[in-house]
């Protein structure tokens, strides 16, 4: 069952430009960066009570953010609902019609299983499921 939005999923073309934005303008605190190798980006993290702000970079050119920015420029990329039961939510999504873009979780950023469903089957909202290992 889904508990809460767990974060929001930011691209931005350089984490370097835009930290100074979340931290100077709006003052949240940076949790820390790290490198997703699984999904081509480096993240960074800001808490805003009880939901996060995930930043996303690529680090290569053939990384899903790059073509996003290329595509819709920098913005909201994604919506992450944090499950106890991520292969539950996954099934329950499959058995309803929507495309996966995960059918088995991944390893994501922050010690966490992820997948996402795909954009064309969620009202173009594209929809990660979060599960703390
Ligand atoms: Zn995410």
């Amino acid at each position: 069952m889904l508990q809460q939005i767990d974060h929001l999923g930011i691209a931005v073309r350089s984490l370097e430009d835009a930290v100074p934005y979340y931290e100077n303008v709006l003052g949240l605190h940076c949790e820390g960066q790290e490198e997703v190798e699984s999904q081509k980006v480096r993240t960074a993290f800001f808490a805003c009570g009880e939901v996060h702000l995930e930043l996303l970079e690529p680090t290569s050119e053939d990384s899903p953010i790059a073509k996003f920015i290329e595509k819709n420029g920098e913005g909201i990329h994604h919506i992450a609902f944090r499950t106890d039961d991520i292969s539950g939510q996954l099934k329950q999504a499959a058995d309803n019609g929507v495309r996966l873009i995960h059918e088995v979780p991944i390893e994501g950023a922050n010690d966490k299983l992820v997948a996402f469903l795909h954009p064309k089957s969620t009202k173009g909202v594209l929809t990660e499921f979060c599960m703390p290992k």
